[in-house]
């Protein structure tokens, strides 16, 4: 039975300030469940402690209350914070190592680089799933091993909600892949399905750029016992000659884009962008939200045209 109340959510990784594009997939992400009358999570992507600041959590919030998208659960509260969900993942990861599909990895990044490609042509493992428990142990002196998931030879599809159906064949295309680093750092694969299942996310919307990991997600769900929410992944913002936008566009980035616009001005672009207004005329957020539909969200990423932004 489909759940009655749509919960959805932002995850943001708080390396750096918002940009064009990240507002792009809040915008939609807010619509979607705003105008199904549903809930939203805020929920702060920190597992990397090397990238992510707190500084930068505290600013994408001020800039999404700024711009009028709002959220029900999360934000400031720490225990959505992936920084302090550890244990979490460490029962998940458990679960995994219970049915024999955790092993550990002693290669190189380099050493990745160069011999996946052919291992992989005839095995979706890493040479180090054929490793004895003797020869772990003795690697394991020498350096502290990454953590991998075996895959299963099989298919995965779905249909996503903006994209359309999506097949991926996990061994072939995908191959093992790490849930821990050998610094104990959690992998974001395993995170997303942990936190998306506990906290009761039934439509995951996210940019495109993700759409590939999604089978790999939607495996783990399964190896996990836990249920699996809907997916809509929308299309990419590219700057002019089709490069994705990075937080280094610092003239897109929400400090500039604050200095220029009021937030409806920015909505209205945001919505143009996104197929639900004509031009990009001033709206407020919660005016889009009476009118959004999915159809008419573009599929393809949007090339942005500096004579809107002028
Ligand atoms: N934290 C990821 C990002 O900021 C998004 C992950 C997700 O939506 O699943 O790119």
């Amino acid at each position: 039975m489909e759940p009655t109340t749509v919960k959805g959510r932002f995850a943001p990784s708080p390396s750096g300030r918002m940009h064009l594009g990240n507002l792009f997939s809040a915008l939609l992400a807010w619509l979607s469940v705003r105008s199904a009358g549903g809930r939203l999570v805020l929920r702060v992507e920190d597992l990397d402690p090397v990238r992510c600041q707190p500084a930068h959590a505290w600013q994408l919030m001020e800039d999404l209350e700024w711009l009028g998208l709002d959220w029900d659960e999360g934000g400031d509260v720490p225990s959505y914070w992936q920084s302090s969900r550890g244990a979490r993942y460490a029962a998940a990861f458990a679960r995994l190592e219970e049915q024999g599909l955790v092993y550990p990895c002693f290669c190189t990044r380099l050493q990745r680089l160069n011999e996946a490609p052919h291992v992989h042509d005839v095995s979706p493992a890493c040479p180090c799933a054929a490793l004895t428990p003797e020869e772990v142990a003795r690697r394991a002196q020498e350096r502290p091993p990454s953590w991998r998931v075996r895959v299963p030879r099989k298919s995965v599809s779905f249909t996503d909600g903006c994209q359309g159906p999506y097949t991926q064949d996990l061994a072939r295309e995908c191959g093992d892949f790490p849930v821990r680093r050998w610094d104990g750092a959690w992998a974001y694969q395993l995170a997303v399905v942990v936190d998306d299942a506990e906290m009761g996310i039934t439509q995951v919307v996210r940019g495109r750029d993700l759409l590939s990991s999604t089978p790999r997600q939607l495996w783990l769900y399964e190896a996990l016992g836990l249920k699996a929410p809907s997916f809509y992944h929308v299309p990419l913002l590219l700057a002019p000659g089709g490069r994705r936008l990075a937080k280094r566009d610092a003239d897109l980035d929400m400090g500039a884009l604050r200095r220029r616009y009021t937030p409806q001005q920015l909505l209205g672009l945001l919505a143009h962008l996104a197929g639900q207004q004509a031009d990009p005329s001033p709206v407020a957020a919660a005016q889009l939200a009476e009118d959004f539909s999915w159809e008419k969200v573009p599929r393809q990423d949007i090339t942005v045209d500096p004579g809107l932004l002028a």
